[in-house]
């Protein structure tokens, strides 16, 4: 086993387990009798791995653009039908060793999520735990999908969308009342209007719009994630009192010091940004090593300043629901460390969730939510793309 915050080894290692909790680990502790037995001879086990941004809601096809694809899937498929897909997606993370996820915006199926996190919950289907953002909260016109006809003024959005403090305030209580975990903001966005004008990301919510929400979920100790993309949409954020910044691929110095100082989270979702690196050629493939290298230091000074990293896949797509452990290789390649990988995914994401007296690491009191791996993923991260065996709260995940 691996003790993932200490980054030390433990040999022989037998965990105890009692109603879904465990009850003891240690090296070669005897077996109680009448105990069933689960003999995972010479793989290595560590805590279930945790995912704090997904969208488990969407799968959608790669057709067109992305704002083509984005309104196919809202406009092809009932919340009915998507809700058997997160299922289909809730299961494959499972069994790719995820224990638990944040799920960050159902991306148009309302509170398709809430639903997903209920049924797992009552055991109707098998997945991982999940906080859940419903339908995020996007300024008029910032989110997808764009440049629908307006005569579409009905059809669903990607997010509830507001106006000014009274609607930010109504967002957050309706989606709390409607089984919202955790609330979602766009802090920016790319504007895709006219054709006369140049496609680029810019700060959406207002501060003061942002600060609404945040007072609003805090009251219920229910978080704030804020899709960031740009500098300042990153700074509103922060100073509006969000408790994470997503993506967050132009966050300054000063901003990371801050969210060191308060204590705020970074969830990278690099291996979104930069998947295609391998790729792609020619100009786009320049343009995107120049952001890699900008995004690596940034990362490094954030990592210099203490800023709490946790990982994030992003996955809205169907070829990359369950392979959410692509992200802990890329963030190898952005400079990490194996051993601060695994904290990362592990210790770090219970932390946002706020589930860190139950999950993250092996210890008694603690759930059962563990799996093991061939190899060593404290030496070789990739170890962690094949996950032999998955169990959440002392149950074995079937396949
Ligand atoms: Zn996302």
């Amino acid at each position: 086993m691996i003790d993932v915050e200490r980054g030390e080894y433990v040999n022989n290692v037998v965990i105890l387990i009692e109603h879904g909790k465990i009850i003891q680990v240690g090296s070669g502790l005897a077996i109680p009798a009448g105990a069933t037995l689960i003999d995972l001879k010479e793989a290595t086990l560590i805590p279930g791995l945790i995912d704090v941004h997904t969208h488990l809601l969407s799968r959608s096809q790669k057709i067109g653009s992305q704002n083509q694809n984005y309104i196919l899937q809202l406009t092809t498929k009932s919340n009915e039908y998507r809700v058997l897909e997160g299922a289909a997606n809730a299961k494959a993370i499972l069994e790719a060793g995820f224990t638990a996820v944040r799920d960050l915006g159902s991306e148009g199926s309302g509170y398709a999520d809430v639903a997903l996190r209920d049924g797992i919950y009552a055991g109707l289907v098998e997945g991982p735990r999940m906080e859940v953002a419903a339908r995020a909260i996007a300024a008029t016109g910032g989110y997808f999908p764009y440049r629908l006809s307006p005569q579409m003024a009905d059809l669903p959005r990607g997010a509830q969308l507001i106006t000014g403090n009274d609607e930010a305030r109504r967002a957050v209580r309706e989606q709390i009342y409607n089984g919202a975990d955790v609330i979602k903001v766009y802090a920016d966005f790319l504007d895709v209007a006219s054709p006369n004008t140049t496609n680029f990301n810019h700060p959406t919510l207002t501060v003061d719009e942002m600060r609404t929400i945040v007072e609003e979920a805090h009251k219920g100790g229910h978080r704030v994630a804020a899709h960031a993309t740009t500098r300042e949409g990153a700074r509103n954020a922060v100073e509006a009192g969000v408790d994470s910044i997503e993506h967050g691929t132009a966050v300054d110095h000063e901003t990371l010091v801050l969210m060191a100082k308060r204590g705020v989270y970074l969830v990278p979702t690099s291996a979104a940004q930069f998947g295609s690196l391998e790729t792609s050629k020619g100009l786009e493939r320049d343009r995107l090593d120049l952001r890699f290298e900008a995004f690596r230091q940034e990362l490094a000074d954030a990592r210099q300043l203490h800023v709490k990293i946790a990982t994030g896949y992003d996955a809205s797509d169907a070829d990359k629901q369950g392979k959410n452990a692509n992200e802990l290789l890329m963030l190898l390649k952005l400079g990490f460390t194996p051993q601060e990988v695994l904290r990362s995914a592990t210790t770090v994401g219970a932390e946002l969730m706020g589930m860190r007296e139950m999950i993250g690491s092996l210890e008694a009191g603690k759930l059962a939510d563990l799996i093991a791996v061939e190899g060593d993923p404290l030496h070789d991260v990739a170890a962690l793309l094949h996950v032999s065996f998955v169990m959440k709260g002392g149950v074995t995940a079937t396949r």
